[in-house]
């Protein structure tokens, strides 16, 4: 370990990290177990719950195993080893996820109550300190380079840099000047059941009955229980709670895996921000991360692989230049260049699959197709889970599978009778 402290005065640390998600104690376990000071703040008494779908994909557990915190994840968390997508009874497939390389074949799924406090206690056991129930209210940077972090109820303690790693809400992040405005949000909820019938080890996804672009789920958390919910990448002016609870009530597929369930938890909606762009890493004194930096795959929804790994290269980025209890002034650029090489073109081409191919009647004919097609499953899994390069879903073949299947179901429709 190296001796990285700076000052050791009780309200001083090297870093001081905004927001114990997975974004915010990974980056803390990282610098800690590297010998930085580091405060840990959250608004919240830990264990706390946070709206989630839970799925962790094949890169979130790859992340997780570097740390080293997987093993007691695996412990409780139910194991995926396929997508079942889902569109009708007929139009159903398996994305198995057998092609991936240097990744785990499986997902997980472990509730985020459980979860987050899993690596918010790996942090504490790595010598993070962490301040609960402090909301943190504004960061200012002081004349002798040092950073002052007040908090609602709590002590101001002063660091050497910040990091931001408060969710999709963005008020801090604007308050500081690092976001401009509201940036837009995606909006989705989700629920619990338990004794649901006919769930075998699959994540489902179902898009029959959901606007698009966005998808219904059904993520197995245990024996017959589930985490059950669904969003969409636009700004719906119906909450995504009432749209679920009309489904919970309507949909034919649900009313009949649930017909004898219960509902354990109350439905509950929360924002998401797939916004991602270099320029959100932040500034010279503070690094963002996770989806404070609008890191969500803009196709599926998910956000904790990108926090878990936006929170390594942030860390990377501290350590390599740290140096007499400072951050190198490379610090910044260093992180956001890492960022735009990591997901620029990753981002720019889910946006661009989301808009082409998540619209009415295209969408149902990349799953119809795919129900045939092994190709365009594979391209689905790498676009989905963010496994591979997002161009695998403009590739000639991949394209002449799906406009063939458009034309030869509009022609369908157009015969009489
Ligand atoms: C319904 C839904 C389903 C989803 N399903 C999935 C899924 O299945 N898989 C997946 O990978 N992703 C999913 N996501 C996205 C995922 O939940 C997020 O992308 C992920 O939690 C981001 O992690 P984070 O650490 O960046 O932020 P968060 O997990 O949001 O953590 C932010 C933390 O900051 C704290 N905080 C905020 N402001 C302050 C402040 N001012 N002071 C102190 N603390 C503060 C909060 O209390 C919180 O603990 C889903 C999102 C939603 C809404």
């Amino acid at each position: 370990m190296r001796n990285l402290s700076a000052q050791q005065s009780g309200a001083h640390y090297d870093v001081a990290v905004v927001g114990a998600g997975p974004g915010g104690s990974a980056t803390a376990y990282f610098l800690a177990k590297d010998g930085l000071r580091v405060a840990l703040f959250d608004k919240f008494e830990f264990p706390r719950d946070k709206t989630c779908g839970d799925g962790l994909t094949p890169r979130a557990i790859k992340t997780l195993a570097a740390m080293g915190v997987l093993s007691q994840i695996e412990e409780r968390a139910f194991r995926s080893p396929r997508i079942k997508m889902r569109y009708s009874d007929e139009i159903t497939f398996n994305l198995e996820l057998d092609h991936l390389k240097n990744l785990p074949r499986y997902i997980l799924t472990m509730p985020r109550f459980q979860l987050d406090d899993v690596l918010r206690q790996y942090a504490v056991n790595a010598g993070v300190h962490f301040f609960p129930r402090a909301r943190v209210k504004n960061l200012t940077r002081l004349v002798d380079k040092r950073v002052s972090i007040q908090t609602e109820s709590g002590p101001v303690i002063e660091c050497a840099l910040a990091v931001i790693a408060t969710g999709a809400n963005s008020s801090l992040l604007q308050k500081l000047g690092l976001l401009k405005k509201s940036p837009p949000v995606n909006l989705a909820a989700r629920t619990y059941f338990e004794n649901i019938k006919d769930l075998d080890d699959s994540l489902i996804l179902f898009f029959d009955g959901i606007n698009l672009p966005g998808y219904g789920w059904v993520f197995p958390t245990g024996e017959g229980t589930a985490n059950i919910g669904c969003g969409v990448f636009f700004e719906d002016s119906v909450s995504q709670a009432s749209r679920l609870r009309g489904l919970i009530a309507e949909h034919p597929y649900l009313q009949r895996i649930l017909k004898n369930a219960r509902q354990v938890a109350p439905i509950q909606g929360y924002p998401l921000r797939t916004d991602f762009s270099p320029s959100h890493s932040g500034n010279e004194w503070i690094l963002v991360v996770g989806e404070a930096a609008g890191l969500v795959n803009p196709i599926s929804g998910e956000g904790i692989d990108y926090a878990l790994e936006s929170a390594h290269l942030a860390a990377n980025a501290i350590l390599n230049g740290w140096q007499d209890g400072f951050p190198s002034t490379a610090t910044q650029k260093k992180y956001r260049t890492a960022l735009g090489k990591k997901f620029q073109f990753q981002f720019i081409l889910n946006h661009l699959i989301q808009k082409i191919y998540f619209r009415n009647g295209i969408w149902t004919s990349v799953l119809k197709s795919a129900c045939q097609k092994p190709t365009l499953r594979k391209a689905m899994v790498d676009a989905v889970v963010g496994t591979g390069n997002p161009l695998v879903m403009f590739t000639p073949r991949v394209l002449r599978d799906v406009f063939l299947q458009l034309f030869s179901g509009r022609a369908d429709q157009s015969k009489p009778g």
